[in-house]
């Protein structure tokens, strides 16, 4: 990029996913010209998948709990949240006609938990705004001569702009868009990249083939998980999980993955600890198994004195063989305490979101690279992590706007000065 040029006024974000689109505004709002260029045919379908079991837009932690949920990474995200938060992004919301709700979790939702409404008026606000859209581009690095190179269905197309942003998101879901096949290309130009891993994903345990074939797909809930976190720290919480044909998934354990995922990492396997009957005391369910069985199955017999549902009972089995109704004792040890030893996360292809990305470090405070002036980047392509819980699109479009005002701000000539 060239600062000393004359007028330079023309922006080029690459991704249309939410943070793309933020930074395309807050560039657009300050008067430069902007275009969008997005690989996939149309803009924002990870943010339209999001919205299919309810868009979970923010959060309504207190800030200071809210930042804590980007771990290692919380006092960096926590200055872009410092210029929009969870309130102002509800605001940002009702600008477009969407109000949005508290939910029961203290999760907020647009009042139809849909993402398209809100993706639809924004596109179009940007449009009218005169950001231009240029989809079906895909960019493929730089060309020796600082230009964008795109592979375009009318072969390659370089563009010039004299500040880019790049929002090419993470690695999940990449037949969404984002496959991180960005990595490469910072890398050569001596960017520090973190490995982009699963984060908000399932793993690997290894069931029989019984069981899989049985249960794969059967909620367990409610369930008290613990584990333990990278400090060492024993943490417990209630929730739901879904047993799958090689493990498990869902809420609960995405809540874990992290700190699961690392002590993979570390100690090549993780243990979950599941009290697959919280609420019901051991001493009550030791007297209540013992009650005579009149014939029923112990499968029946767990289901009526503990309300043990098909698949807990199964897990029960699977640990203790199918003459498991020999032991009380054990069997109520396995349902108050089920240690479950995690073989690997799944694939990223299959998490929520990814971890790693560009090494924080790199960038200043405007998620300028420092070894790229007026390259800036954003989202999911950052090396940050969180849970579910609308804190992924809140640093998401947080970063674009930081980095859209930092575009804006290299381009009046204020990086000059500092
Ligand atoms: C099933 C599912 C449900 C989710 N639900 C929620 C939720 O409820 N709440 C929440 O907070 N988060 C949720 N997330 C996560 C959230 O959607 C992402 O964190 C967010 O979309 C990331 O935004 P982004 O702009 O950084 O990247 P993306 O949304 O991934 O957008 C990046 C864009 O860049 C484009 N791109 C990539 N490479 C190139 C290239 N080389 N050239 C041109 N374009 C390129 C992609 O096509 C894509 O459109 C969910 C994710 C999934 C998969």
């Amino acid at each position: 990029m060239d600062s000393s040029s004359p007028a330079p006024r023309r922006v080029a974000v690459i991704g249309g996913g939410p943070a793309g689109l933020m930074a395309a505004e807050a560039a657009r709002g300050a008067g430069l010209a902007v275009d969008v260029y997005e690989g996939k045919g149309s803009v924002g379908r990870k943010f339209l998948i999001a919205g299919k079991g309810g868009l979970n837009l923010t959060h309504s932690d207190p800030f200071e709990l809210f930042v804590s949920r980007y771990r290692e990474r919380a006092a960096e995200v926590s200055r872009w949240l410092a210029d929009f938060d969870a309130d102002a992004l509800r605001q940002w919301a009702r600008g477009l006609g969407v109000d949005t709700y508290v939910g029961s979790s203290g999760r907020i939702f647009p009042g139809d938990r849909k993402a398209a409404p809100l993706l639809r008026g924004w596109v179009r606000r940007l449009r009218e705004s005169g950001v231009d859209f240029h989809v079906l581009h895909r960019w493929q690095g730089w060309s020796e001569d600082g230009g964008l190179r795109f592979a375009t269905p009318d072969g390659e197309h370089v563009a010039r702009a004299d500040a880019v942003v790049l929002a090419l998101g993470g690695a999940s879901w990449p037949q969404l868009g984002s496959d991180g096949a960005w990595q490469p290309l910072l890398h050569a130009r001596g960017i520090e990249v973190a490995r982009l891993r699963p984060a908000n994903c399932g793993f690997d345990i290894g069931w029989s083939e019984h069981l899989a074939r049985q249960h794969a797909g059967a909620p367990l809930k409610p369930v008290l998980a613990r584990w333990r976190t990278g400090d060492g720290q024993v943490h417990v919480q209630q929730g739901e999980c879904v047993l799958t044909a090689s493990g498990i998934e869902g809420s609960l354990v995405y809540a874990a993955s992290a700190d699961l995922r690392e002590a993979i990492e570390r100690d090549g396997e993780a243990t979950l600890e599941l009290d697959l009957v919280p609420g019901r005391e051991r001493q009550r369910l030791l007297a209540d198994l013992r009650k005579p069985r009149h014939g029923r199955s112990f499968g029946e017999h767990l289901r009526r004195q503990a309300g043990v549902s098909a698949v807990k009972a199964a897990l029960v089995f699977e640990r203790l063989g199918r003459d498991a109704g020999q032991d009380i004792e054990a069997v109520v040890d396995t349902l108050k305490q089920l240690r479950l030893r995690l073989q690997r996360p799944r694939p990223v292809a299959e998490a929520i979101s990814s971890a790693g990305g560009v090494r924080l470090e790199e960038l200043d405070e405007a998620l300028m690279l420092r070894a790229l002036p007026g390259v800036f980047c954003a989202g999911e392509m950052l090396d940050w992590e969180a849970p579910t819980g609308g804190y992924l699109l809140t640093a998401c479009f947080a970063s674009g706007l930081r980095a859209g005002n930092g575009a804006v701000e290299w381009l009046s000539g204020a990086f000059a000065q500092r």
